[in-house]
C-alpha cells in the first residue's frame, strides 16, 4: 500500500463495537479487573497511564506508518524524547548532531548530564565526524534531517550505518518530514521520535509527541518507560492527531509546492542573503536528501541583509503568525534566535549561523501567491 492510502487505511478505520467510522475516545482513567486473582498483564487495558484504547490506535498507527514493531504516544514532543533517553544508564555517552532540535540538546546538556549521561554535539553532516566522537562507552546517536533551523542535511544511512556497527542506538527526530515523506526504520533507524504537535496534529491545535521502535523488544523497554514516566498524553488529543492524520498527505504535498516556489521567489529578492530548502538546486546536500525522502518539505529559512529587515519582517507580515512551531495549516514565521535555539550560546550561534538576521518559514495552506505578495511587502 502507498503511504497516501495507509493514512486512511490503517486498521483503524471503524469502532469495531458500534461500526462508527474513526476511533473512539474512551475517556476513561481505569478498566475493570476482571479476574481478581489475575495480576495486570491478564487483560489488554487496566489502568489509562499503561495502556489505552485511543492511544492504542494512534500508536499502532504511526508504528506502521513508519514501518516499526512498536509505537508509543506521549503528552509532548520532549515527553516522547526525555522518555527515549530514558532508555539510557548513568555513564553512558550519547553523540548527538549539534543542529538538532533546541529542546533535545537542552535536556542532555542539563538533565541527563546531572544524571550521569555525557553528550558530545557533532557536525553529522560529515559522518566520519561521528565514527571520531566514538567511545566504549557510547551507548546512542541522535539525529535530525533536515536540520532545524537550517535545513542541513545529515546521510542517514550512512550515520545510522555508523552506529550499527558500534552496536549503538540510531535515534532520529522525523518532526520536520513525517513518515510520509522519510522513514528512517527502513534506513535501518532503531528509534524514531515525533513532535506531533507539528504536521501530524497539523492544525496547531495540540501538543502531543510519538516514538517508535523498529523491535518489540526495544518497544518493550520504551513501554516501561512510558508507563513509569508516565508522560502520556490524553484521549482528546490522541483522536486529534489522529484526525490530523489522515489529511497529511493533502497538507504536506500542498505546503511543500508552495515551500518550494517561495524559496525560488525569496532567492530573487534584493534584501534576501541566503536560503535554506532541500528542494532548491542550489542546496549543497540535495542529492543527498532525495535519497533518503520523496520530498523537500514544508520548511525553509532566509536570512536578509540587515536584522531590522527581518524584525520589520514579522511586524508587517500579515498571513505569517510571528510564533514559534510549524507544520499547521497556517503559515509560521518563527524567530530562531530568541525561539528554537533560545539556549544555544552565542559562540555557538555565531558558528553555526544562526544569526539576527534568521528568518524559518513554516509554510502553511494559503494561496502561494498571496503568501509571496504578503512576504515582498514585508521586506521591502
Ligand atoms: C517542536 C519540536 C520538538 C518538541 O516537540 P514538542 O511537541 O514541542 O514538545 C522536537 N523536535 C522538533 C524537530 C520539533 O520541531
Amino acid at each position: 500500500m502507498h503511504k497516501s492510502t495507509q493514512l486512511i487505511h490503517n486498521g483503524h478505520e471503524t469502532d469495531p463495537v458500534t461500526g462508527a467510522l474513526g476511533v473512539t475516545i474512551y475517556q476513561t482513567s481505569t478498566f475493570l479487573r476482571r479476574d481478581m486473582s489475575k495480576g495486570p498483564d491478564s487483560q489488554p487495558f487496566d489502568y489509562s497511564r499503561g495502556g489505552h484504547p485511543t492511544r492504542l490506535a494512534l500508536e499502532e498507527i504511526i508504528a506502521a506508518l513508519e514501518g516499526g514493531a512498536k509505537g508509543y504516544a506521549f503528552g509532548s514532543g520532549m515527553a516522547a524524547i526525555s522518555s527515549v533517553f530514558g532508555l539510557l544508564s548513568a555513564g553512558d555517552h550519547v553523540i548527538a548532531a549539534e543542529e538538532v532540535y533546541g529542546g533535545s540538546l537542552f535536556i542532555l546538556n542539563t538533565f541527563y548530564k546531572r544524571m550521569g549521561i555525557e553528550t558530545t554535539l557533532v557536525d553529522s553532516s560529515n559522518p566520519e565526524n561521528i565514527t571520531k566522537a566514538l567511545r566504549s562507552n557510547t551507548k546512542a546517536l541522535y539525529l535530525e534531517s533536515p536540520s532545524n533551523p537550517l535545513l542541513k542535511i545529515t546521510d542517514l544511512s550512512a550515520c545510522i550505518g555508523i552506529a550499527k556497527k558500534a552496536g549503538i542506538l540510531a535515534i532520529v527526530d522525523n518532526t520536520f518530514m513525517t513518515p510520509y515523506l522519510q522513514r528512517p526504520i527502513e534506513l535501518g533507524a532503531d528509534i524514531v521520535v515525533h513532535s506531533a504537535t507539528k504536521f501530524l496534529g497539523g492544525h496547531s491545535d495540540v501538543v502531543l509527541g510519538l516514538a517508535v521502535t523498529a523491535t518489540n523488544k526495544l518497544g518493550d523497554k520504551l513501554h516501561t518507560v512510558q508507563n513509569s514516566f508516565g508522560a502520556i498524553p490524553g484521549p482528546w488529543d490522541e483522536w486529534l492527531v489522529m484526525r490530523g492524520i489522515k489529511t497529511l498527505k493533502v497538507r504536506l504535498e500542498t505546503q511543500q509546492a508552495s515551500a518550494q516556489r517561495i524559496a525560488e521567489w525569496l532567492l530573487t529578492h534584493k534584501n534576501v542573503t541566503n536560503v535554506y530548502y532541500p528542494g532548491l538546486a542550489g542546496h549543497p546536500d540535495k542529492a543527498i536528501h532525495e535519497k533518503q525522502a520523496s520530498g523537500a518539505g514544508a520548511m525553509l529559512a532566509f536570512k536578509t541583509k540587515t536584522t531590522e529587515q527581518a524584525l520589520r519582517f514579522y511586524e508587517k507580515v500579515t498571513l505569517a503568525a510571528a510564533a514559534p512551531s510549524l507544520g499547521g495549516v497556517e503559515t509560521i514565521a518563527s524567530r530562531p534566535v530568541t525561539m528554537s535555539n533560545i539556549a544555544t550560546s552565542a559562540a555557538d550561534k555565531e558558528r553555526l549561523g544562526i544569526t539576527d538576521t534568521l528568518i524559518r518559514l513554516a509554510i502553511g495552506l494559503e494561496d502561494a501567491e498571496d503568501l509571496i505578495a504578503d512576504f515582498a511587502q514585508a521586506l521591502a
